[in-house]
């Protein structure tokens, strides 16, 4: 089976990895000159279930809450399993309350709680949940990390790329992400910045509550840390704004002082490709599958999306099979 994957997001990655598993001869594209650049690459990286489901459908924790160990088999040594800790000032109390009545799966620390898991919050919040099944990855560690197994397991990728030659391929995956030639997607422009300061240590994503501008942190390695995401409803993939940068250093500040001085390394703005209900689909149409529309949850839910995604390619590759067998019988009888 030969089959060609457009897009190198974390869609066409984890569809690779599912095709290139069950031994399907897959070749890559990306029309972009590398990998990054993408929704993808801006992403947190949080493999945050139960936390996503304060916004989201049920969908997201049922698909989503395997995905840690998904990650953790095809690229050991990638995800931290440290939980995520969700806080908010006293004066916000209410919005910790909602969390926690929308959400499952979590404790609620008290202050003392919070200083163990998280020495350098000590004495900032009085309360907080704590979600202990969760886990992040760096998003672009993963995606290098799983470009270079792709390529020793045999993928070709083809950077660069933006109308392959389909002839010579049984499928074609479209994993193109916003740009997919597909009415029913919108774009969620989703913003964020990085910051490195060695002044402040995490251990795992930290979520501040706010009522309009609620923020997390994400922990990457040398003292960088990821602050996002904004959540706009706009085609508009142009450089953050002045007003988002703001919110974010003083949500950053107002989690831990020490932001204030930190050195910010870079800001972004993409993209999240999104149905109207924010879910992810897999479809066949016309010949081409396409796995889409991830919205808020990239890598948490393309885990389970890869799979229905080869599970399908096989079923209609044999079902076509079927097909011309039937044909050719119909036709020699
Ligand atoms: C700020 C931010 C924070 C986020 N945080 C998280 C998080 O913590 N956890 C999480 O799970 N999700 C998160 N997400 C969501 C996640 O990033 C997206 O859901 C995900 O990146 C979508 O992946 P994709 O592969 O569909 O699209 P993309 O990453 O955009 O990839 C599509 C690729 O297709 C390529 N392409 C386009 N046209 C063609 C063509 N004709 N031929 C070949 N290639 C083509 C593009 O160049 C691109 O590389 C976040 C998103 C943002 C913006």
């Amino acid at each position: 089976m030969r089959v060609l994957v457009k897009g190198a997001g974390v869609a066409g990655l984890t569809v690779a990895h599912e095709l290139a598993r069950r031994k399907a001869a897959v070749t890559v594209t990306e029309i972009r000159a590398g990998i990054g650049g993408n929704a993808s690459w801006l992403a947190g990286g949080m493999l945050a279930p139960w936390c996503e489901r304060e916004s989201a459908e049920e969908a997201v924790v049922t698909l989503g809450r395997d995905a840690a160990d998904w990650w953790s088999a095809a690229l050991p040594g990638h995800v931290k399993r440290a939980g995520t800790l969700v806080v908010a000032h006293p004066r916000e109390a209410s919005e910790l309350k909602r969390f926690s009545q929308r959400t499952e799966n979590h404790r609620w620390l008290a202050e003392d709680a919070i200083a163990e898991l998280e020495p350098d919050l000590a004495d900032r919040f009085r309360q907080g949940l704590f979600f202990a099944e969760e886990a992040h990855l760096d998003p672009r560690r993963a995606m290098e990390a799983l470009v270079e197994k792709l390529s020793a397991m045999g993928v070709t990728f083809l950077f660069g790329v933006g109308q392959p030659a389909l002839s010579g391929f049984d499928r074609v995956i479209d994993c193109t992400g916003i740009a997919a030639q597909d009415l029913d997607l919108r774009g969620v422009r989703g913003e964020m910045l990085v910051l490195r300061t060695c002044d402040v240590g995490l251990a795992r994503p930290v979520r501040l509550l706010h009522p309009r501008h609620p923020i997390y942190v994400v922990p990457r390695a040398d003292h960088h840390f990821m602050v996002g995401a904004t959540m706009i409803e706009s085609d508009n993939d142009g450089p953050i704004t002045a007003r988002s940068a703001m919110e974010f250093l003083n949500a950053a500040y107002a989690l831990h002082p020490a932001f204030g001085e930190a050195e910010i390394t870079e800001t972004g703005a993409a993209l999240r490709p999104a149905y109207r209900d924010n879910l992810p689909r897999v479809r066949l149409r016309e010949g081409t599958v396409t796995v889409n529309g991830f919205h808020r949850h990239g890598f948490l839910l393309a885990p389970a999306m890869a799979k229905q995604a080869a599970e399908l390619v096989f079923a209609s590759a044999s079902n076509t099979e079927s097909e011309h067998e039937a044909d050719r019988q119909r036709r020699s009888a």
